[in-house]
C-alpha cells in the first residue's frame, strides 16, 4: 500500500472528529499527495487515532511500514502547555476479513498491538503550511509474525503537531533465481527478521544433481543466502549464459561426463553425429581399442611389415624385418607369425604343428625378429609376419602381412625322446623307442650305445637296429646299464637321446618272476599298434608323462628320462616312478603327518585302496581344517603300498586352486593314509545328477572354466591325467571343482570290476573319455586329456548323463572312428557344443589347448548373451549322434540335390519315379522303402539311412522352434 499514489481522498477513519484531518498538499518534489494532519496542542487530554483502510497480507509474514511525516518542535511554539508531544504511537489489528467500523475496535491499544512510538529525527519550528520548507522524517517499523489475511494500521497522536504525509506498506521476498546450477522461485521472508526460510532448488534442463539437497535460505531482507549443493551440466551438455543454462555440445564437440567443464573438439579421425554428444564415433577404418580413452584420436590397424629377411639353417630359420610404415597412430604394435608348410607340391599349405618352436615366442612379438627352429627337413614353409595392435581386433580387415617362402635343408633326425623296458632277464634288456619327433625324413635304422652305470662311457658297445625295438644280450645279472640310442637317414645320425638306466635282473628277481600277461587289444581297429604289443603294462606306467629334463640332480635315480627343450623356470611334473625307490618321491613330494594330528571322523565313500573317510587335521601352529582321509586297507602288499603312495607323490606337486590339495601322509603309522583338502559336495558326476537342472548356465560355464584352470595348470606342469571324466572332478561347498583322481593303479590291474575302464592293450581305459588316437596307440598327451575334457563338458552340461548313453564300448569306437560326435544335451548353448566338438576334433593338433579352453569360456562368462543360442537339436535327450559328415538338408532345394551331397547321386532317377521327391516324404523312409528304389548295397542303405535319421532330428528340431 502506498498512500502517494492515492489519486482521490485516502478516506482512513479518523477518532474523534475533531482529531486528524485529511488534506493535499505536496511532497519533497511537488506532487500533489494526500496528506493528514493534526495540531491539538493548546487542548488538553488528546487522544486522536487515525485508521487505515483493510490492507490485505498477500502471503507475507512480516510486515514493513514506511512512514513520512514532520512533527513541530514544541519548543517553537509560543505559549505551548507542558502537554505538547512530539512523538506519535503506531499500531496494527488483525483480521480475517474487513471488519472496522466507527468503534470497532476499540480505539485503544489492546485490541490494537502496539508496533512502536515513533519520533522524529528532525522538527521543524518555522511552519510553513503552504509546505514550502518541510523537513521530512521517514521511519520503517516491522512487525510480525502475522497469519490473518489483513489488518489496519493505526496511528496515535496524544497531543502533538505533525503531519503524516506518506505511508507505504510492504513486504520481503527472495526473487526467482538461478544459482548452482538450480532453479530456486521466489519466496516471501520469514516471519522474523532474522528468520531464514529455506527453499529447494531444481536442476536446470540438462543438469544433473551432484551434491543434494540443493537449497538457499531467504533471509528477512529478501536476500539468497547459504547455498548448499549443486547441479552440473550432464555429458554432452555444457554450462553457458553464466552458469544459467546447459547447452548441447555444438556438432563436432563433445563433453564425456558430467561437469562444470565446456566441450572439446572430437579427437582427430572422429566426428560426432549429431549435437550434445557425450562421445565421437570414429570415421570409418578408424577404431579406439577398449583401454583407449575417449579423448584419444581415433586409429587404424597398421599397415605390412616391410623388408622381410630371412636365412635359413638346416631345419631353423631367422627371420628379421622393419617395422611398418604406417604404425595406425598408435605404439601397441607386435607382430604375430603364421606358420604355413606347403609339402613338396602337394598343393594346398597347411597350418604348422605344434612341434615347430618360435623364440621368443610365436604371437605378439614387440622386436622385428623371430628365431623359429624344428622345422621338417627339405619342406617349403610360407611365413606370415602379421603387423597387429590395439584396434586390429576392432577391424573387419585381417592383419596386414608380410610373406616369406623358404624351403629347410636337409637335417639329421631330432633325438629320440622316450625309451622303455620292454622285458628284461638276467642278461638281457628288450628296450624299444618311439621314432623323434622331427626325422627329417626316412629312418635308415638306429644305434644304441650301452654301457654299465659303474664303468666309463669309454666302454660302451654300439648295436644297430633297423626298427626301434632291440634285444641287448649278454649282460649282467643284476647290473644297471646306460643306454642312449639316436636315429640315422640319408642327412647323417641325429643326436642322442638323454641316458637312460635300465637294469637286468637278479638270479633271486628271476626265480620269483612271474610271466606277466599280456593285455587283451580292444575292438577291431588295433592296426598299426604291432610294435606296443611287446610293452608290458608297468613300463606304460613308466610312460605316463613327457618328463623331459636335461641333466638334473635326479639323474642317477631315474630309471630313464628324457632329453628336451622346456620353457627355462617352468616347473615340471616329475613321475614318482622314476624313482628306483618311489618312497624316496613320497619324502619328497608330501609332507608326513603325525598320527595324533589327524581325527577320523565319518566314513564317507569307498576308494580304490580302502575306505574314504572325512575328518579334521590340527598341525601345530595352525587352524584345524576339514580334511578327506583316504586309508589303505590292511594285509596291503608293498606293491600296493607303492601304488597308493603314488598319488600323493603326484598330488603333492601341484598347487593350484582348481586341482585337489594333499596336506600330507600318515607312513609312519598304521593305517597309511592320504589326507587332502575336503570337498563338501562330493564328486562332480553324482553331484550334478542330486541336482538335475538346477543350476544357471553361467554357474555351470563356471564349474567348467575352474576344471579347465586346474587342466591348464597340469598341462603346463607336463602332466597328463588319462583320465579326465566328471567322477574324478571333486566340487567344495562353493561350487569350486577341483580336478583330482591321480591314482595310477586302474590303468594297470587286469580286473574286470570296473566296467569304465576296460583291458586294452597295455593297461585299461576308460574308453568313453578317450581320445581316438589314446585308445589306438596309448599317444595320450595333454590333447587327448581336452577330448576328455570335452566329454566332461557334455557330462556337465547334461547333469551326469552317461555319455554315449548304453551304446557298448564297441559301438562307440566304431561311431567316434566313422566321425559321428556326441550331440547337445538338452539346452545346451551352441557355443558351448561347438567348443565340446572342437574337443573331439580327430587330428589332435587341431583341438584347442586348455589355455584357449579358459580363455574362451571366460569370453562366454564377461558375454552370457553369447550363450542365449541354443544348439540345433538340443530339445530331445536321446538323439542319434551327429555324424558330421552329413550336411545338413536344409541347405539344398531338391531331394537331387541332397543325394548329390551324400554322394548317392545314382539313386536320382529311382528316388524320383517312386515318388520320393520331397524331404517330407524321404524322410518317412523305411529300410523297405530303402531296398525298393534298388538300393542294396548295404554301406549305401547305411549311408541313407544315417543321412534320413538326421534329416528326422533336424525336422524335429525345426519343428519345436516352430512350436
Ligand atoms: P577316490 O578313491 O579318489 O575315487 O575317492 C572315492 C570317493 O571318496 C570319491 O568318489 C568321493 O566321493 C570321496 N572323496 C574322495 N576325495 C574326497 C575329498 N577330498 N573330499 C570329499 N570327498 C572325497
Amino acid at each position: 500500500m502506498d498512500s502517494t499514489t492515492a489519486t482521490a481522498e485516502l478516506g482512513w477513519t479518523v477518532h474523534p472528529p475533531s482529531g486528524w484531518e485529511e488534506v493535499s498538499g505536496y511532497d519533497e518534489n511537488m506532487n500533489t499527495i494526500r496528506t493528514y494532519q493534526v495540531c491539538n496542542v493548546f487542548e488538553s487530554s488528546q487522544n486522536n487515532w487515525l485508521r487505515t483502510k483493510y490492507i490485505r497480507r498477500r502471503g507475507a509474514h512480516r510486515i514493513h511500514v514506511e512512514m513520512k511525516f514532520s512533527v513541530r518542535d514544541c519548543s517553537s511554539i509560543p505559549n505551548v502547555p507542558g502537554s505538547c508531544k512530539e512523538t506519535f504511537n503506531l499500531y496494527y489489528y488483525e483480521s480475517d476479513f474487513d471488519s472496522a467500523t466507527k468503534t470497532f475496535p476499540n480505539w485503544m491499544e489492546n485490541p490494537w498491538m502496539k508496533v512502536d512510538t515513533i519520533a522524529a529525527d528532525e522538527s521543524f519550528s518555522q511552519v510553513d503550511l503552504g509546505g514550502r520548507v518541510m523537513k521530512i522524517n521517514t521511519e520503517v517499523r516491522s512487525f510480525g509474525p502475522v497469519s490473518k489475511n489483513g489488518f489496519y494500521l493505526a496511528f496515535q497522536d496524544y497531543g502533538g503537531c505533525m503531519s503524516l504525509i506518506a505511508v507505504r506498506v510492504f513486504y520481503r521476498k527472495c526473487p526467482r533465481v538461478i544459482q548452482n546450477g538450480a532453479v530456486f522461485q521466489e519466496t516471501l521472508s520469514g516471519a522474523e527478521s532474522t528468520s531464514l526460510v529455506a527453499a529447494r532448488g531444481t536442476c536446470i534442463t540438462n543438469a544433473e544433481e551432484v551434491d543434494v539437497p540443493i537449497k538457499l535460505y531467504c533471509n528477512g531482507d529478501g536476500e539468497w543466502l547459504v547455498p548448499i549443493g549443486r547441479c552440473m551440466c550432464r555429458a554432452g551438455y555444457e554450462s553457458v549464459e553464466n552458469g544459467t543454462v546447459c547447452r548441447g555440445c555444438p556438432s563436432g564437440t563433445f563433453k564425456a561426463s558430467q561437469g562444470d567443464e565446456g566441450c572439446i573438439h572430437c579427437p582427430i579421425n572422429s566426428r560426432t553425429t549429431s549435437e550434445g554428444a557425450t562421445n565421437c564415433v570414429c570415421r570409418n577404418g578408424y577404431y579406439r581399442a577398449d583401454a583407449d580413452p575417449v579423448d584419444m584420436p581415433c586409429t587404424t590397424i597398421p599397415s605390412a611389415p616391410q623388408a622381410v629377411i630371412s636365412s635359413v639353417n638346416e631345419t631353423s630359420l631367422m627371420l628379421e624385418w622393419t617395422p611398418p610404415r604406417d604404425l595406425g597412430g598408435r605404439e601397441d604394435l607386435v607382430y604375430n607369425i603364421i606358420c604355413k608348410s606347403c609339402g613338396a607340391g602337394r598343393g594346398a599349405c597347411t597350418r604348422c604343428g605344434d612341434n615347430v618352436q618360435f623364440a621368443p615366442r610365436q604371437l605378439g612379438l614387440t622386436e622385428p625378429r623371430i628365431y623359429i627352429s624344428d622345422l621338417l627337413a627339405h619342406t617349403q614353409y610360407t611365413f606370415e609376419i602379421q603387423a597387429v595392435n590395439g584396434v586390429t581386433d576392432q577391424s573387419p580387415f585381417s592383419p596386414q602381412f608380410a610373406s616369406v617362402n623358404i624351403t629347410t635343408n636337409q637335417a639329421a633326425p631330432s633325438a629320440v625322446s622316450i625309451m622303455h623296458q620292454v622285458s628284461r632277464t638276467v642278461d638281457s634288456i628288450t628296450l624299444s623307442w618311439s621314432q623323434p619327433d622331427q626325422p627329417n625324413g626316412v629312418i635308415l635304422d638306429y644305434e644304441l650305445q650301452y654301457y654299465e652305470k659303474d664303468l666309463s662311457e669309454l666302454n660302451s658297445t654300439t648295436v644297430k637296429s633297423p626298427t626301434n625295438t632291440v634285444t641287448v644280450q649278454n649282460l649282467k645279472a643284476g647290473t644297471i646299464y646306460v643306454f642312449q640310442v639316436r636315429a640315422r637317414t640319408v642327412a647323417g645320425y641325429g643326436r642322442y637321446s638323454g641316458k637312460m638306466y635300465f637294469q637286468t635282473m637278479t638270479e633271486a628277481e628271476y626265480q620269483t618272476s612271474v610271466q606277466e600277461k599280456l593285455p587283451l587289444i580292444i575292438g577291431s581297429s588295433a592296426a598299426g599298434l604291432v610294435f606296443l604289443i611287446a610293452v608290458v603294462i608297468i613300463i606304460i606306467v613308466c610312460n605316463r608323462r613327457g618328463f623331459e629334463r636335461a641333466d638334473s640332480e635326479y639323474t642317477d635315480k631315474l630309471q630313464h628320462y628324457t632329453s628336451g627343450h622346456m620353457t627355462p623356470g617352468m616347473k615340471i611334473y616329475i613321475d614318482p616312478f622314476t624313482y628306483e625307490d618311489p618312497n624316496e618321491a613320497v619324502r619328497e613330494f608330501a609332507k608326513e603327518i603325525d598320527i595324533s594330528c589327524v581325527k577320523i571322523e565319518q566314513v564317507i565313500g569307498a576308494g580304490e585302496f580302502g575306505e574314504v573317510c572325512s575328518g579334521h587335521l590340527k598341525l601345530p601352529g595352525k587352524r584345524e581344517i576339514f580334511v578327506a582321509i583316504k586309508t589303505l586297507k590292511s594285509g596291503y602288499t608293498e606293491k600296493q603300498r607303492r601304488d597308493f603312495l603314488s598319488e600323493a607323490s603326484i598330488m603333492g606337486q601341484f598347487d593350484h586352486p582348481n586341482v585337489i590339495h594333499l596336506e600330507g601322509v600318515v607312513t609312519k603309522s598304521s593305517p597309511v593314509m592320504i589326507i587332502t583338502e575336503f570337498m563338501e559336495n562330493g564328486s562332480l558326476d553324482s553331484f550334478l545328477r542330486q541336482n538335475d537342472g538346477q543350476f544357471t548356465v553361467i554357474q555351470l560355464v563356471g564349474m567348467l572354466r575352474g576344471i579347465a584352470a586346474g587342466m591348464k595348470y597340469l598341462a603346463d606342469m607336463n602332466y597328463v591325467h588319462r583320465d579326465l571324466a566328471a567322477r574324478n572332478i571333486l566340487v567344495n561347498s562353493n561350487l569350486v571343482c577341483k580336478v583330482s583322481d591321480f591314482g595310477l593303479s586302474r590303468f594297470l590291474e587286469d580286473d574286470t570290476s570296473d566296467p569304465t575302464y576296460t583291458s586294452a592293450l597295455g593297461g585299461k581305459i576308460p574308453i568313453r573319455w578317450t581320445a581316438p588316437e589314446a585308445i589306438q596307440y596309448r599317444k595320450f598327451t595333454s590333447a587327448s586329456d581336452v577330448w576328455s575334457y570335452g566329454i566332461v563338458m557334455w557330462e556337465v552340461m547334461s547333469y551326469g548323463e552317461r555319455p554315449y548313453w548304453d551304446m557298448t564300448n564297441q559301438d562307440v569306437i566304431n561311431a567316434i572312428e566313422q566321425d559321428y560326435r556326441l550331440p547337445p544335451p538338452m539346452d545346451c548353448p551352441n557355443a558351448l557344443h561347438q567348443l565340446m566338438l572342437d574337443c573331439w576334433q580327430k587330428d589332435r593338433n587341431h583341438r584347442p589347448k586348455f589355455g584357449q579352453i579358459v580363455n574362451t569360456l571366460d569370453k562366454m562368462i564377461r558375454n552370457p548373451n553369447s550363450l542365449k543360442a541354443m544348439a540345433p537339436l538340443s530339445s530331445g535327450i536321446n538323439l542319434p549322434l551327429l555324424d558330421r559328415t552329413i550336411p545338413d538338408y536344409t541347405s539344398f532345394n531338391t531331394v537331387d540335390e541332397w543325394l548329390d551331397a551324400i554322394k548317392m547321386s545314382q539313386y536320382k532317377e529311382s528316388f524320383a519315379s517312386a515318388g520320393f521327391t520331397t524331404f517330407d516324404i524321404v524322410s518317412q523312409m523305411s529300410v523297405e522303402d530303402i531296398l525298393r528304389v534298388g538300393v542294396t548295397l548295404a554301406g549305401h542303405q547305411k549311408k541313407i539311412l544315417n543321412s534320413i535319421q538326421v534329416m528326422r532330428a533336424q525336422m524335429n528340431q525345426i519343428q519345436s522352434v516352430e512350436v
